[in-house]
C-alpha cells in the first residue's frame, strides 16, 4: 500500500481518489518503464537466453530444448517474458527481441550438434509473421550463417497466428516446410479455433498445454482429453509434446499413451546455456534428475 499513500500524495487533492483508480494507475506506469527499460535492454544486451529440454519419455534423453527468454533488469529486477512479450508486441520491440532469441538460440544448437544431435525449439510471436517476407528471410540467414540442419529448427507458434491469419501465411508456413524447418503448435488447446486448421497447415508438433497435465493424476477429464489430444496427434500424423510435467505420475501417464515427448520441471527447468550443456554431454542426467 506504499504505492497507494504515495499516489494520494501525489493526487492533487481530488476527492474521487479509489482504489480501483490507483490500481490502474500502477498498471499503466509498470507498462511504461518496462516499454523504457526494454528499449535500453536491447541497446545495453541484458537480455538472455535459457534452455528448456525436451525428453524422449520412453529413453528419458534429451532430444532437443526450447529457448525461453530471460530478462533481469537493474531497476525493475526479473519481469516475466508473458509480461514483457506482451508489451514488446505492442510497441514495435518484438521484432528486435525475436531476432535475437532466434539467432542467438540458433547459434548456441548449431555448437551443440557437436555434443549431440539435438533440435532446437524458438517461440515467435504473431505479430512477427505480420512482415512473413522478413522473417522468412530471418530464419534463412541464420541457417546459413550457423550452418545448422533446418530439421533442428523448430519454429513455436500459438492457435493465435491461425486465428488472425492473413494471406501470406499459409505460402510462409509451407515454404518453412519445404525447407524442412518443424513447425509446432503451443499451448495446444487454449486457443479457441477450428480444429481444421492442424490438416491445413504444415504443422508437424503439438504442443499440449500445462494446463492439461497439471491435475491429469487427480482429473480424469483431463486424462480422458489428453488420450484424445494424443491419438488425434496420432491420427493427423504429428508429434506430441506433454508440456509443464511436474511429477513422475504425470510422466508415466503420458507415457502409457504413447505421448513421445515431454518437458517440465520434473526434468529441469530452462538453463543458462552453460547449465543446458552441462546435462546435455551426461547421457544419464535425465535419470539422474528425476530419481535425485
Ligand atoms: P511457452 O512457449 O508455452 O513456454 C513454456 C513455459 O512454461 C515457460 O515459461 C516455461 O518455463 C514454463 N514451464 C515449463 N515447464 C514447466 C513446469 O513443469 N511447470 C511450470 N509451472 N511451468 C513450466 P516462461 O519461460 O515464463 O515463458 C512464458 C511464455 O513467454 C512462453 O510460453 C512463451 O509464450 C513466451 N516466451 C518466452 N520466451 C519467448 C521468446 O523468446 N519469444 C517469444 N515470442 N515468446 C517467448
Ligand atoms: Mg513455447
Ligand atoms: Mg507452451
Ligand atoms: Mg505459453
Amino acid at each position: 500500500c506504499a504505492d497507494m499513500a504515495l499516489y494520494k500524495v501525489k493526487g492533487n487533492g481530488r476527492k474521487n481518489f479509489s482504489f480501483y483508480e490507483a490500481k490502474m494507475n500502477d498498471e499503466v506506469n509498470r507498462k511504461v518503464a518496462i516499454n523504457l527499460r526494454l528499449h535500453a535492454a536491447i541497446k545495453e544486451n541484458s537480455l538472455e537466453m535459457y534452455y528448456q529440454p525436451l525428453i524422449n519419455l520412453k529413453t528419458q534423453k534429451i532430444i532437443g530444448a526450447e529457448a525461453l527468454m530471460r530478462w533481469t533488469d537493474s531497476e525493475l529486477g526479473f519481469v516475466p517474458p508473458d509480461e514483457f512479450i506482451a508489451i514488446a508486441e505492442k510497441n514495435n520491440l518484438i521484432e528486435q527481441l525475436g531476432s535475437f532469441a532466434l539467432n542467438t538460440a540458433v547459434h548456441q544448437a548449431a555448437k551443440w550438434q557437436k555434443i549431440t544431435p539435438m533440435q532446437i525449439a524458438v517461440n515467435f510471436s504473431s505479430v512477427q509473421f505480420r512482415n512473413c517476407k522478413q522473417l522468412l528471410n530471418d530464419i534463412e540467414n541464420v541457417l546459413n550463417t550457423s550452418a545448422l540442419p533446418p530439421e533442428r529448427l523448430d519454429v513455436e507458434v500459438t492457435e493465435s497466428l491461425i486465428i488472425n491469419q492473413e494471406g501470406e501465411l499459409f505460402d510462409m508456413l509451407q515454404t518453412l516446410r519445404s525447407m524442412g524447418v518443424e513447425l509446432s503448435i503451443d499451448d495446444f488447446g487454449t486457443g479457441y479455433s477450428a480444429l481444421s486448421y492442424l490438416q491445413k497447415f504444415a504443422f508437424t508438433k503439438l504442443k499440449i498445454d500445462r494446463g492439461f497435465i497439471m491435475n491429469l493424476s487427480e482429473n480424469e477429464a483431463d486424462q480422458s482429453l489428453v488420450m484424445a489430444i494424443v491419438a488425434m496427434a496420432k491420427a493427423l500424423n504429428l508429434k506430441v509434446v506433454g508440456e509443464g510435467i511436474e511429477t513422475k505420475s504425470q510422466m508415466k501417464f503420458l507415457n502409457k499413451i504413447d505421448c513421445e515427448i515431454g518437458q517440465g520441471y520434473l526434468f529441469s527447468k530452462p538453463l543458462p546455456a552453460d547449465q543446458f550443456e552441462e546435462l546435455l554431454k551426461d547421457p544419464d542426467a535425465i535419470q539422474k534428475l528425476i530419481n535425485g
